[in-house]
């Protein structure tokens, strides 16, 4: 990593401040936005699914009559607009997950439902469990709080209660609660089967710490049968929501567009009600206008769109299995997921993914993103996250064997 000269202010900056740091993997894709490169970096949303005449439309409604538009252009209640609150708890209620508007708060995307529960239990030196890799995402969300990351080990590198409990002694915490997204997981594609849920479930009782279920992708799903939600399973088990010890994070940046930023938690009252003064101190709330536009979206062509997205992304990760079969050498191998927007792939021991990425930009004009950022300690360096959501379906094929033949050389 380059290093910058120390700034006057810096004895003045909180060390929370201090330990947030640019990605170096950041900074290079930052160098890959030409038009001529192939980029499988990206992971967001395809922009051609967006329902846009259908936003535009919402939009001018919502801003038609005066009242309205000076109600929706109006601070609103930190909650969230009661109808969409609504909305999501029947919508959680169709998944198992049976509530009410009264466990759910409305946040600005799922990031800022992960920066919230970051500050509701984290102090300096606490531990968070998390797979390694993770969303990258939430490690910096929960990083403001100084936390310390430890390995949450499911099925095969499943891990006894008490290495977690002395890990966590070793540097003066508490295990404060585990984070996963079971679903297509952001970097991996990985699924948690049901024996991998239960196991959770039974090390988070064991530890008496909370889960976070991140669901950004979990509509995303091409094939299989689901996997309850994982709050679903614990609202099973002990009854109701008010006693599930499992926090849901969704999103409707996924099915929709991220510009909305509007998704939300759904939890416990008691956990609801913590978050609330949370929020209030954040942003007080979420805008209303997009907040009724996400509701009116959500009752039109929430089915329509998850139906188009999956649709869609399941056609380009199709082409890129196939390309990756096609084009790959022996010695690297890479996941299938069901559903969502990634594929992880795993190098021969002795590359490095920062070092490939740098020779297949330069030498190829396609890009990925190095595993290493998604592991809180610096593991993983040869591995790798190829993202099919962007380019077209000829780009992924000419991308993935442009990428093959960088290997190849090496
Ligand atoms: N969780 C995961 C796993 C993600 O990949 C993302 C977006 N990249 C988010 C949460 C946050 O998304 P949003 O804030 O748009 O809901």
């Amino acid at each position: 990593m380059g290093h910058v000269d120390r700034h006057p202010w810096e004895p003045r900056y909180a060390t929370r401040a201090l330990r947030m740091q640019a990605s170096e993997i950041r900074e290079l894709l930052k160098l890959i936005e030409e038009p001529d490169v192939i980029s499988f970096a990206g992971g967001i949303p395809d922009p051609t699914l967006f329902p846009i005449e259908t936003v535009r439309e919402a939009y001018r409604t919502a801003l038609d009559d005066d009242a309205g538009a000076g109600r929706l252009l109006q601070y609103s209640v930190s909650e969230g607009d009661p109808a969409l609150r609504d909305w999501i708890a029947r919508h959680m209620a169709a998944k198992g997950i049976a509530c009410d508007a009264d466990n759910i708060l409305v946040t600005s995307g799922s990031q800022q439902g992960l920066e919230f529960l970051g500050k509701l239990f984290l102090s300096p030196g606490d531990t968070a469990l998390a797979m390694a890799p993770t969303y990258l995402g939430a490690l910096q969300a929960f990083a403001a709080n100084e936390p310390v990351y430890d390995e949450l080990g499911l099925g095969p590198t499943n891990r006894t209660l008490d290495s977690y409990r002395d890990a966590a002694a070793a540097t003066d915490g508490q295990v404060k609660f585990a984070y996963v997204v079971p679903d297509f997981a952001n970097p991996t594609g990985i699924t948690l089967d049901l024996p991998a849920r239960l196991q959770l479930l039974a090390t988070a009782r064991d530890l008496e710490i909370p889960v976070i279920e991140d669901a950004a992708y979990t509509e995303l799903r091409f094939e299989g049968e689901a996997a309850p939600p994982v709050q679903a399973m614990d609202v099973a088990a002990r009854g109701t929501i008010n006693q599930s010890r499992v926090i849901y994070c969704g999103t409707f940046s996924k099915v929709f567009m991220p510009g909305l930023r509007i998704g939300w938690i759904c939890a416990s009252h008691e956990i609801v009600q913590r978050l609330v003064l949370i929020k209030q101190a954040s942003d007080l709330n979420s805008s209303a206008l997009n907040q009724s536009v996400a509701r009116h979206l959500a009752e039109t062509c929430f089915d329509a769109q998850v139906a188009r997205g999956r649709a869609s992304y399941r056609v380009k990760r199709d082409r890129m299995l196939d390309a990756l079969a096609n084009h790959m050498p022996e010695s690297v191998s890479w996941t299938v997921p069901q559903g969502g927007l990634f594929i992880w792939m795993t190098l021969p021991d002795h590359l490095d993914a920062t070092d490939l990425l740098a020779r297949a930009v330069a030498e190829a004009r396609v890009a990925f993103v190095p595993g290493q950022a998604f592991f809180a300690n610096g593991a993983g360096r040869n591995t790798l996250r190829l993202s099919y959501s962007l380019p077209d379906l000829e780009r992924i094929d000419d991308g993935i064997a442009r990428l093959a033949r960088v290997m190849q050389a090496l």
